[in-house]
């Protein structure tokens, strides 16, 4: 077993890490902060410039606008990047639609579509989740119809991220209602600045405004714009899904690395009631224990990429990644709170003020991690099913 990385992707990595330290990313404007999902935030600037060094699509064959190179390659310069709290949100979710395309588009979708994601000039959201049809989409509502050489798309679809945001969304439709449920979906590429689209941002309970509703009132999609066969929308979608699972939770260890270290540091710093932190035994344990679980993140998650690496498809081990990753997530913020405590509240120390709102938004919005994509239950059917092979519930 060698976990060591190759001597190219380790020369790839200190050029990201030269980057970070050159283009500090918190330079950066950013649309959305950092909501703990171990990736940062939203930033368009940011992103375009991930996309002037080709640093978007580098897994890509060159000819939609790659680097031709590898996934573990991807994965080093993501790694990376979140290790230096640099955003990611905006493109990460958009290449699991780029794995869509790739896999499913026709060579004109793919020859429009990939160079310019590539070069960040178009931003994907993925519009599945309805007000009836979440863990189960089989219950999607939403209607295509045809008429002459486009579709007419009606309905309604909730929790979209960042689609007040991004010019192009990837929609979930019922284009055969008579079919049996299953068979009857089909995914459209919309745009959503066509007439009939309204986007809503949604403000969740921790104050963020990631997630968005999406009304489709007469939206016409050209025919060109079906992603994949007609009617066979949702083998396509849950494959989309399973990339989005490990892309979208596969840097928690490196993410989170960075809180672990500011709580560490806080501790070290600190006093209270005439006594320093570093005495205190639960908190010392409490921060070990999340170091433990943050080197089980990194080794789940370097399986993960060394399979895509090897061309496997992902099936339950990204069901193991997301589930892991959420609820560390939600544990680390827990603890984090615990370590700062109340008293932190009565500090003028605006440095420790940072540190103190990061991990408050923290532990209220990452309650929603094990919803998003999919929620622990259906991960947890998933595993069972798939990685042990137990019967259907
Ligand atoms: C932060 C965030 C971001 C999101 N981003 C997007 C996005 O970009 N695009 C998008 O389309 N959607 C998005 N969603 C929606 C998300 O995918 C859904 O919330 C999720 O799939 C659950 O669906 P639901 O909310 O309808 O809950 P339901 O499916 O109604 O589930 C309710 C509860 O029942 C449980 N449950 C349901 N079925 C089963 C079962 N078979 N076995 C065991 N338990 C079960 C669930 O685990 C859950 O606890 C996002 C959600 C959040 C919170």
């Amino acid at each position: 077993m060698d976990f060591r990385f190759s001597e190219q992707e380790e020369k790839l990595r200190l050029q990201v890490r030269q980057f970070c330290e050159e283009e500090p990313p918190e330079s950066f404007p950013c649309e959305i902060e950092d909501e703990g999902y171990g990736f940062g935030g939203w930033s368009r600037a940011f992103t375009t410039r991930l996309g002037q060094k080709g640093w978007l699509s580098i897994s890509w064959p060159q000819e939609y606008g790659g680097m031709g190179r590898t996934v573990m390659e991807r994965f080093v310069v993501a790694e990376e990047l979140a290790y230096h709290r640099a955003p990611q949100y905006g493109h990460l979710f958009g290449d699991a639609v780029a794995a869509g395309l790739l896999t499913h588009g026709t060579e004109a979708q793919k020859k429009d579509f990939l160079p310019k994601l590539a070069r960040a000039e178009i931003l994907f959201s993925t519009g599945l989740s309805e007000p009836g049809a979440g863990s189960d989409l089989l219950n999607t509502a939403t209607r295509a119809i045809k008429s002459g050489d486009d579709y007419i798309l009606n309905g309604q679809k909730i929790w979209p991220t960042g689609a007040h945001l991004a010019e192009w969304s990837l929609i979930l439709a019922r284009t055969d209602p008579e079919a049996p449920k299953s068979r009857g979906l089909s995914t459209f590429l919309v745009d959503v600045r066509s007439p009939g689209v309204t986007v809503n941002p949604i403000i969740d309970m921790a104050g963020a405004e990631s997630f968005t509703e999406i009304f489709l009132e007469d939206v016409r999609v050209p025919r060109e714009n079906l992603l994949g066969q007609e009617n066979r929308g949702l083998p396509l979608v849950f494959e989309c899904l399973e990339g989005d699972r490990f892309w979208g939770r596969c840097l928690r260890h490196a993410g989170s690395r960075k809180d672990l270290e500011e709580l560490v540091e806080y501790t070290t710093q600190t006093r209270y009631n005439g006594r320093s932190l570093l005495d205190d035994q639960v908190l010392r344990d409490q921060l070990a224990e999340i170091a433990i679980e943050l080197e089980v993140s990194r080794m789940i998650n370097y399986k993960a990429a060394w399979l895509m690496n090897q061309g496997a498809s992902l099936s339950w081990e990204s069901s193991v990644v997301k589930t892991f990753a959420d609820e560390l997530g939600q544990r680390i913020a827990a603890i984090g709170l615990q370590v700062l405590g109340p008293e932190i509240q009565l500090q003028d120390d605006p440095k420790w003020a940072a540190l103190r709102k990061r991990f408050t938004f923290l532990y209220n919005f990452n309650r929603g991690l094990s919803l998003a994509g999919g929620t622990s239950e259906i991960q947890r059917n998933t595993i069972a099913m798939r990685g042990l092979g137990l019967p259907r519930s």
